[in-house]
């Protein structure tokens, strides 16, 4: 259950975020979701403080860092920057997203 990526694709028109696995399995992130799905220390805390969730349908994935060994430091359009989205939550996020369990 520990699978690596293979290729890291952004994909502007379509605003997917496409991650093939060295599996030989693929997934295929919608921008939107993977804002909405931030974890990161700023989001996190929001959550939890109840803060409603932001409307995030229009905003775009603009720059995807790969970190050695860890996962994407991903860059949105809204000017967010601080989440890093380790492989295996990658990988979690694409299966919700296949199943059409998205609720973001
Ligand atoms: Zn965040």
């Amino acid at each position: 259950m520990s699978a690596l990526p293979r290729s890291v694709t952004l994909l502007s028109a379509s605003r997917l975020l496409r991650i093939e696995w060295d599996d030989d399995s693929a997934s295929a992130l919608p921008h939107a979701l993977l804002r909405a799905r931030c974890r990161c220390a700023f989001c996190t805390k929001a959550a939890r403080a109840g803060a409603p969730p932001e409307d995030c349908s229009e905003v775009a994935l603009t720059e995807a860092h790969a970190m050695a060994g860890t996962g994407l430091n991903l860059v949105f359009s809204d000017g967010h920057r601080r989440g890093i989205y380790p492989w295996a939550y990658l990988r979690e996020l694409g299966a919700l997203s296949e199943a059409g369990d998205v609720a973001s």
